[in-house]
């Protein structure tokens, strides 16, 4: 069975997330983490300090590869032959914006398929945008993103 690649933005990556990826582990084996630049949207951190991020979080995980990507991800998933997508959703928003994504990424590159697993309980309020306005407000973030991000947004 071929990896499949989890994209997103990551910034930072949350519990959320890690929680998605090693679900989608356990379905497929295997999961390459992408972590797209979009020249469009106004990032905290850059794209090597999210893969850092990403990689410290995940450093004793197996089968979980990273990688960063700019550009369609139609075209990221032709060029590596990754056939499979996996998203989470949190959401009615989440499925709003996804199902536009989706149509985009058929239209670019019909082989692709996106599967759509549904935010754990515990993670469902988990975005990383609350997480940067909560630790802005003074807030205690450390039980919704790992310990390395923690440290990182207390500084
Ligand atoms: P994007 O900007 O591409 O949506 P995100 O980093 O916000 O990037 O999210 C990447 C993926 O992770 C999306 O599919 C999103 O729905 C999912 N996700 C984000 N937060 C959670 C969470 N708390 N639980 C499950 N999935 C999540």
């Amino acid at each position: 069975m071929k990896p499949v690649v989890f994209p997103g933005s990551f910034d930072p990556v949350t519990n959320g997330h890690l929680d998605l990826i090693k679900r989608a582990r356990a379905i497929f084996g295997a999961v390459v983490v992408v972590v797209l630049h979009n020249p469009q949207k106004q990032t905290k951190f850059t794209v090597q300090e999210r893969v850092s991020l990403l990689k410290e979080a995940l450093r004793a995980e197996e089968n979980i590869t990273l990688d960063s990507a700019e550009g369609l991800l139609a075209d990221y998933m032709k060029t590596h032959g990754y056939t499979t997508v996996v998203r989470g959703l949190r959401s009615a928003h989440d499925w709003n914006q996804e199902r536009t994504q989706v149509y985009f990424n058929k239209r670019f590159n019909p082989a692709l398929e996106t599967v759509f697993l549904p935010a754990d309980e515990k993670y469902q309020f988990i975005s990383s945008s609350a997480v940067k306005e909560a630790v802005a407000a003074g807030g205690d973030v450390c039980d919704l993103v790992p310990p390395c991000v923690a440290d990182v947004l207390k500084k």
